[in-house]
Parts: structure tokens; sequence; C-alpha cells
């Protein structure tokens, strides 16, 4: 297993004064974790720095053909002042499967997850206790060699930063209105959907802005081939609550295999209701709402855990879902997530890690 060595910051910046105003990743802590990789000798030390910049090489790969993935999970601080992680195995075992396609090495996750809960100790200070508030952790490997040839790089660089984050909503849960993009496609099935790398957001940033012009708040995306099937929401997964239960799209390559989504069906399924994985068109959906049969959507992801949609756009469609007010099923399934994660309530399925 690597060593970790820890350089401490000289000078402590200042934490934020008003939990209450954290916004979403615009602020860091005082340290960072880094790892290089090189072909032929494999992952070198751990090594925790102060938080700060690195120098690079204008013709850095990453730079050029974005060979480069990342991760997003959290750190809660409990009502006692501990502090947990929620399923953070899984992000790396899911940064592996993004590596591997995107020709990058595999982690250790045993030796990266000591190096990560090393970092969290160092910055222990700055998880925040407000509700609704976390430190969003930010696991990131990029490609740095210095060529303009197009192939896998020789050479990597693995970090993670530190961010404390606000509620992603003020108000815990508020609904959200929603464009359905029909023309401009985020993934295709044989690409890179299903992993969390660089372009497949750099992609999404169009209908993005297109969207909030037009005052909604997120794109729903189509299947690449048909644009007819729902896939996802920016960086949510999307849940259907029809009369006889929950639908969400099946994991066919092109949308993320949200831990989130995963915990939501469990979690659904555990409550009694039932969970389908499979194709939902978009005109099912329309149809579905218009006939009275739709009751509640909402997406699901770290940032904002789950986020119930009030409106949602499709042409010149227009459906509204409960009432443009949250679902009591949407409200339960977000007090029982957030409860296991903040650990104000059991957690029989065994995903928190908790760091005291
Ligand atoms: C991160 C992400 C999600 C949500 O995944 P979680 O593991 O639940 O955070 C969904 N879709 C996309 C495109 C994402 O990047």
């Amino acid at each position: 297993m690597q060593k970790i060595t820890i350089q401490e910051t000289q000078r402590r910046k200042d934490k934020p004064a008003d939990e209450a105003e954290l916004g979403f990743g615009t602020l860091f802590t005082d340290h960072m974790l880094v790892m290089d990789y090189d072909w032929g000798q494999g992952w070198g030390d751990m090594r925790i720095v102060p938080y700060g910049p690195f120098q690079m090489d204008p013709a850095c790969c990453v730079l050029h053909y974005a060979q480069t993935i990342f991760e997003g999970l959290k750190c809660y601080r409990r009502a006692d002042g501990g502090l947990q992680l929620f399923r953070p195995v899984d992000n790396f075992e899911r940064m592996n499967i993004s590596a591997q396609r995107l020709c990058m090495p595999q982690l250790d996750i045993p030796a990266v997850m000591e190096g990560l809960k090393a970092l969290l100790r160092l910055d222990a200070g700055w998880v925040p206790s407000a509700p609704g508030t976390t430190l969003y952790i930010r696991p990131t490997l990029i490609a740095t060699d210095n060529l303009l040839g197009v192939h896998a790089s020789r050479s990597y660089r693995f970090f993670i930063i530190l961010s404390p984050v606000g509620a992603y909503y003020a108000s815990g849960l508020a609904p959200v209105n929603i464009y359905v993009e029909e023309n401009l496609v985020r993934a295709v099935r044989g690409g890179v959907g299903f992993t969390k790398t660089g372009g497949n957001y750099a992609a999404s940033i169009l209908a993005g802005a297109r969207a909030e012009e037009k005052g909604f708040a997120q794109v729903l995306w189509l299947d690449g081939k048909e644009n007819r099937y729902i896939e996802e929401v920016g960086s949510m997964n999307m849940f259907f609550k029809f009369r006889d239960g929950l639908v969400t799209p099946p994991l066919n390559g092109s949308i993320l295999d949200g831990i989130t989504r995963r915990s939501v069906i469990q979690l659904a399924q555990a409550a009694g209701y039932p969970v389908t994985q499979r194709p939902l068109s978009v005109d099912e959906v329309f149809d579905a709402a218009e006939a009275g049969g739709l009751d509640e959507a909402f997406g699901t992801g770290t940032a904002a855990v789950i986020s119930p949609v009030g409106m949602l756009q499709w042409r010149d469609r227009v459906i509204r879902l409960s009432g443009g007010d949250i679902g009591p099923l949407t409200r339960q399934l977000y007090d029982r997530l957030t409860g296991i994660q903040y650990g104000t309530q059991p957690d029989p399925f065994g995903w928190v890690t908790r760091l005291d």
C-alpha cells in the first residue's frame, strides 16, 4: 500500500463566517491529496499538501483531449459532532469503471480510502454543521503527458479536493422546472455517457444555457438515437411515480449509474413501493400526466440529493406535478435518505462509514 506523507499548511484560511450563506464549490479547504502515476512504476506515494495550484505544461494532454474523470461524494457532520461518509467505496469503484473506459490506471481503493480519511482528519474543522450543509469531496484523475499525439497518456495525477457546500436548495427541497431537450444530446450508446468524464459536461453546457434563458433550472436529456426515451436530468437520474409504482430508466450505457439512484431504489422497495427499471418514452410520461396517471417525478444525485420536478415542458406540452409542490413519496424518500446520511436515522443497509 502507498505511503501517505503530510505537509501541513503554515497558514490556515479563515472558515466561512455564515454557514447559511455557503454556495456550491466556491471555497476550498486548507489541504489536498495528490498522487502521481507513471507507466512502468505505477502509483507513487500519496501526498497531503497545502491546497494550491498545479504547474502545467501547455501541451499537457488533458487540456487538449480531455482524458479526465472525477467523482463527487460528501462528508456529513452528525448531531453528536462526529463525521461520516455515505457509500464512499461505491464512488471509487465507479471511478475505476470510468478509468477503464478512458484508458486510465485503476486506483487501489483501500489505499485511496486511507488517504481520504487522513485528509478529512486534517481538515475536519471545515465540515459545516448547519442543516443541509456538507463537505463536498471531489476526487479527480487527469492525464499528464506533455505531447500532442492522440493516445493514452503514460502519466497521470490523482487528486482530492474538499469544498464546504450549502444546502442545494435553501428550503431543503424545492420543485424545479425542467425543459425536455429534443435536438442536442448528451451521450450516445457506445460512448462515455456512463462515466463521469469532463467531456460529457462540456457537451451539456449549451442546452443548459438555453434552458436557463427560458427560465428552466435543468435539461432533461432524451436518448441520442430516437430522441424519445428519457435518459437523465443535468447530473441527476430520473424517477417517475405512476399509479402502479416507480419507474426509472435502465442503465443502458449512456446514463450514469448513480449511487443516489441505487439507494433510492432500495429505500423505495424497503418502504413497499415497487420500482421498475425500463425504457420510458417522453410521450408515455406526458400522456400519463395528462390522463392523471403520473403523481410525482424527481431527480436523484449527490449534490441535490432528491430534486422534485414541479413542471416539465416538451415541445409545446407542459405538465405540472403535485400542484407544483413536493409529492409525499418524494418527501418520504428525501427524509429517509438524508436521515441515514446525517446519522439521525438507522442505517440497516450498512451504507455509512464513520470517521470516528
Ligand atoms: C454524478 C451524476 C449523477 C448522480 O450520481 P450520484 O452517484 O447519485 O451522485 C447522475 N448523472 C450524472 C450525469 C452525473 O454526473
